[in-house]
């Protein structure tokens, strides 16, 4: 047997893993098809939001109070800064998503809060251009995950404790054996381990992950980054939501590494295509998804240049109702599914990686995982299986 657990994935979430992992004294083995950073799939740049006053529901309190102890954690023991407090600041109508909803999670966890109207969040953030019968939820304890330097941190502990990493490797077939899984690498070397946790975002869809792929959708989706009016600055900008009347939803967060202070910008239920994460070649934006967002930055975000200074696609992995996947498989209980994180997974990775562990070992998670098991698209894969095959 190579190891106890082989990783597929050295994303966010395979890195959470790996670290997890190592901390239990596990002999841990993580494989990455690509190098150790790369600008593949989901978990590359430099930010990511991390929020508790979450709008997309009150299942994920317990893995997001978790991931933020962890996240505090993984700061500590780095001993340097991976997390930067800008706070949050969520806003929409009385009528839509966002504030209503991410207000109820708010008061359920305990989370503090402050509703705002337009004429204070106009003072508080000047910004952002609302109109009068908007509202702001806001959210001081929401921070910006420097996420590119927090993966590689989270790596380095996990090496720390004896974690082996092997990059420019892909694995390519999975056969279960009689103690364990055989995996097979593209380069033909064969693997042995007890358990396999497969964490290959938007990979997920291939030939590895039995008994899912029917229900994992990979999409691409473009990113923008926009230049702060010089009159404002970025000094004080927060990690923000902002939902139109229409329903669209906008995220963005200041980043200050790579020369000049920005502001990356994109749409979370927009502008999404199915994507072929295996497509290295093309990271263009079509001008007219450019012209919209410049279209809506003008409009919501008055104290920006409305001309985006860069962009690029990003890809991430869609379930049919947005969740994520934490899971034995339902082929193999030897097999364990993570990282489907419907483009919001970042924030849970250091919870992920550790209830991923969990269910590697045969431990009982930190979390309960009832609300992100496979059982729940058991109706799309009765229907995926009867379907005619052309
Ligand atoms: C533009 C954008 C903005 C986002 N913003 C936020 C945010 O603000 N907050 C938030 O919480 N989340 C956010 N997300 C979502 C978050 O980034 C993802 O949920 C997260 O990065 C998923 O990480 P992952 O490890 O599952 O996947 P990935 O990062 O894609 O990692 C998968 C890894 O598996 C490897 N791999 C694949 N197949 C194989 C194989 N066969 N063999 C070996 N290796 C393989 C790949 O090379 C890759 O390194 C955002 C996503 C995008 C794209």
């Amino acid at each position: 047997m190579n190891c106890d657990v082989l990783v597929v994935g050295a994303g966010v979430v395979g890195a959470a893993t790996t670290w997890a992992l190592a901390e239990r004294g596990a002999r841990v083995l993580t494989l990455d098809a690509h190098g150790p950073t790369h600008r593949y799939g989901s978990s590359h740049g430099e930010s990511r939001i991390f929020r508790r006053a979450y709008w997309e529901g009150a299942a994920y309190l317990p893995l997001l109070n978790r991931a933020n102890e962890l996240w505090a954690e993984l700061e500590e023991a780095h001993g340097d800064t991976l997390l930067v407090r800008t706070g949050g600041v969520f806003i929409g109508s009385g009528e839509g998503g966002v504030v209503p909803l991410g207000r109820r999670t708010a008061r359920l966890g305990g989370i503090e809060h402050e509703v705002w109207n337009a004429a204070r969040l106009a003072d508080r953030f000047p910004w952002f251009g609302v109109d009068e019968g908007m509202t702001a939820l806001y959210e001081p304890g929401a921070y910006t995950v420097l996420a590119a330097r927090a993966r590689l941190a989270m790596l380095d502990a996990a090496v720390r404790r004896r974690a082996r990493l092997r990059f420019g490797d892909e694995a390519e077939r999975l056969r279960p054996v009689v103690d364990g899984v055989e995996v097979r690498l593209r380069s033909g070397e064969k693997i042995s381990c007890g358990v396999v946790v497969l964490a290959t975002g938007p990979w997920m869809q291939g030939a590895l992950a039995i008994g899912l792929g029917h229900v994992l959708a990979p999409v691409r989706v473009p990113v923008y980054w926009f230049r702060a009016d010089h009159r404002l600055g970025i000094e004080g900008f927060p990690a923000f939501l902002y939902e139109s009347a229409g329903g669209g939803v906008v995220y963005g967060v200041p980043e200050w590494g790579g020369g000049a202070p920005r502001i990356k910008v994109g749409f979370h239920n927009r502008q999404q295509r199915p994507g072929d994460p295996q497509n290295t070649t093309s990271h263009a934006v079509a001008p007219r998804f450019r012209r919209e967002m410049a279209a809506v930055v003008s409009r919501i975000l008055t104290g920006v240049d409305p001309e985006p200074v860069s962009w690029r696609q990003c890809y991430y992995t869609l379930t049919p109702d947005g969740g994520f996947v934490i899971d034995r498989s339902p082929a193999d209980p030897r097999v364990v599914h993570v990282s489907a994180c419907s483009g919001h997974g970042f924030k849970f990775a250091t919870a992920v990686g550790e209830c991923a562990a969990a269910l590697a070992l045969g431990e009982p998670a930190s979390v309960d995982l009832s609300p992100f098991t496979s059982a729940r698209f058991e109706e799309e894969r009765q229907i995926s299986r009867s379907a005619p095959r052309t």
